[in-house]
This record gives structure tokens, C-alpha cells and sequence, in this order.
């Protein structure tokens, strides 16, 4: 069935591919962006230019996840075009490389800002409207970095990401009384195919990684690399985390698997959610409340 879909972040990257992906696949898709006036005029040109080509249902929507203002005025204008807001893709996300020490305190406030509390403010828009029609589907971009093993200098944003998933598996429980389904889709490292890694922002103060280069020979900037050289030839490309998405949008409501996991380098954490999804149904089952990792009509 058609869904109504407002996907965060869709100027680049998995956002951008999970809307294309999920407009040919015969849904009305709000790729959302920040700045569709100035910096990604030209994308939001590109994204209706291809809708129009490809003869799909692919709209641009102004969103910038840093705002409430932006968050409500966006989904406002998806239910007055459309009359409902069936999913809301969290996608939206920044990288920061560098020592961890090297960063202040309010560049790290920042990430939180935009990682975190940016899909609060989105939830906080579009929960409302998924309450009142008793059905909707929160589908996170989580990481395998919340899972499987990790390198240093990125101790900002795994942070970030754990902070979120933290944030999804409770209010998963919260909202599936009003009908609403939760879903992960959990890519590994991605090198290549989005901006993550050559967009990643580094401290505005260099003085302390020069002195960290130092010691650990330049490995904050080698670790893209050594990622990119466990990445088999044969990978997943990131179109698979749009097709990952279109799968689980794809699944009846009530029949989503909470976990889709897409990595393409096979740190480990494949065999970590293998553990934590037992746990987590397990204890849910002796609290007496499995019942709430299903949708469940009001
Ligand atoms: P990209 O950098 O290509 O995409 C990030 C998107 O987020 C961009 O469209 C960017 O928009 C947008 N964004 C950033 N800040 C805001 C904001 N304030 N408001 C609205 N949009 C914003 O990277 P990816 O596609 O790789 O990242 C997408 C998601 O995937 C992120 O959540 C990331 O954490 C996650 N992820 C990525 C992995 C990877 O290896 N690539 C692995 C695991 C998870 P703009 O162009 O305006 O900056």
C-alpha cells in the first residue's frame, strides 16, 4: 500500500537514495532538507527534476532538524497536502573526527543537537498526527557503532548514537499503544556512496590534534581508510540501506522487523544484536509488557 513518508536529511547519502528508492517503489516521498533556498537549492532542482523524469511521487520539504519551528512547519505541510503522515525515516546525522579531548564542549552539544535532539523535535512534530490516526511507523538510521567493534576518534558521534538508540527502544514501547511501529535499519561503515566520511567535521581547535597526531602518527585521519580496506569488494553499495528501507516499509504494519542490519564490513555486530534483541523480548517478557514491541490498535 501507498505511504505518505517524510525522510530527514535527504540532500546526500542514504537519505537522499531512501527517498528516491522509496518514491519508485509507488510512495508519496517528502524528501526533507535544511536550507532548500540557499545551500541545497541546487538539490532540491535535482530531486524534482528526477521525480519528474522518473514519473514518481518525490516532493522536497524545507527541514531543519536543529529547529522545532522547521520540524512542525514541515510535517504541517505534508498533512495538509496529504491529508496523513504515515513514516518518518530518521536519517538525518553528522560526523565528527578528531581526538576526543580535542573537541569543546559546545561542538560536542552541537552533534547531540543534531543527532539526538533533532529527532526528538521531528518525533515531537509527527507523533501528534501518528497518534490521532492510531497508526504510523518510526523507522531510526541507527550504526552498527552502538554494536560492534569500534575505532578512537570518533568518541563524539558513537556517543551521539548510542544516545539514540536509547531514545528509540523506550519510545517504541511508549508509542505502540497508539499504533505506532518502531523499526532500525543499522548500517556498518559506508566510505564510500554518501558524504558521512568526506563531510566529517574535525575540531575547530587544532592546537590539541596536532599533539594527538603526534603520538598516534595521523591515525584519526587513516581511519576512514582502514575502514574503506575491510570493506570487501563485493560489499553491499549504500543503495542496500535504501533497499533495506524499502523492505521494511514494504512489511504489513504490525509485522516489521525491529532490527535490519546492513554492514558492509562485518565488525561484529551481527553477533552483539543477535544477544541484545534476545535480551531485550526476554526481560520485556518477565516485566509482563512483550506485548509492547507490536503496534497494538487503540
Ligand atoms: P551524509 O553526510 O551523506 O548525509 C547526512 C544528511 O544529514 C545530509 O543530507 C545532511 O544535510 C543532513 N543533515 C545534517 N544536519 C542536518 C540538519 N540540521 N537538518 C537537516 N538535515 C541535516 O551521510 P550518510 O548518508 O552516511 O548519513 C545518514 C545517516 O546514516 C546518519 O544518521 C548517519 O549517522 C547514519 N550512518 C552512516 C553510516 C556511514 O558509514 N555512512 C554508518 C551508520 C550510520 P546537509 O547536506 O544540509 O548537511
Amino acid at each position: 500500500m501507498s505511504q505518505v513518508v517524510l525522510v530527514t536529511g535527504a540532500s546526500s547519502g542514504f537519505g537522499n537514495l531512501i527517498a528516491r528508492t522509496l518514491a519508485r517503489g509507488g510512495h508519496t516521498v517528502y524528501a526533507s532538507m535544511r536550507d532548500t533556498a540557499g545551500r541545497n537549492a541546487p538539490r532540491v532542482a535535482e530531486v524534482r527534476a528526477w521525480a519528474e523524469e522518473s514519473g514518481v511521487d518525490l516532493r522536497t520539504v524545507e527541514l531543519d532538524v536543529l529547529s522545532q519551528v522547521s520540524a512542525d512547519a514541515a510535517v504541517r505541510q505534508i498533512v495538509n497536502e496529504c491529508g496523513r503522515l504515515d513514516v518518518v525515516v530518521h536519517n538525518a546525522g553528522h560526523l565528527t573526527v578528531g581526538p576526543t579531548e580535542a573537541f569543546s564542549t559546545e561542538e560536542i552539544a552541537g552533534l547531540f543537537d543534531t543527532n539526538v535532539l533533532g529527532t526528538h523535535r521531528v518525533n515531537r512534530a509527527a507523533l501528534p498526527v501518528m497518534r490521532d490516526q492510531g497508526q504510523g511507523l518510526l523507522l531510526w538510521i541507527s550504526s552498527t557503532t552502538v554494536f560492534g567493534g569500534y575505532p578512537p576518534f570518533m568518541g563524539a558521534y558513537a556517543a551521539t548514537k548510542a544516545a539514540v538508540e536509547g531514545l528509540l527502544r523506550t519510545l517504541a514501547m511508549e508509542v505502540s499503544r497508539f499504533g505506532i511501529e518502531t523499526a532500525t535499519v543499522v548500517p556498518g561503515a559506508f566510505t564510500a556512496g554518501t558524504e558521512h566520511f568526506p563531510h566529517a567535521s574535525h575540531p575547530a581547535d587544532s592546537s590539541l590534534a596536532v599533539v594527538y597526531d603526534g603520538r598516534y602518527d595521523g591515525l584519526d585521519a587513516q581511519v576512514g581508510r582502514r575502514l574503506a580496506e575491510l570493506t570487501p569488494a563485493d560489499a553491499p553499495t549504500a543503495q542496500a540501506v535504501a533497499d533495506a528501507v524499502a523492505s521494511v516499509v514494504a512489511t504489513p504494519h504490525g509485522q516489521r522487523p525491529f532490527r535490519t542490519l546492513v554492514d558492509p564490513v562485518g565488525d561484529g555486530a551481527a553477533e552483539v544484536l543477535e544477544v541484545t534483541e534476545r535480551v531485550r523480548v526476554d526481560f520485556a517478557k518477565r516485566l509482563g509488557i512483550d506485548d509492547l514491541w507490536h503496534p497494538s490498535a487503540g
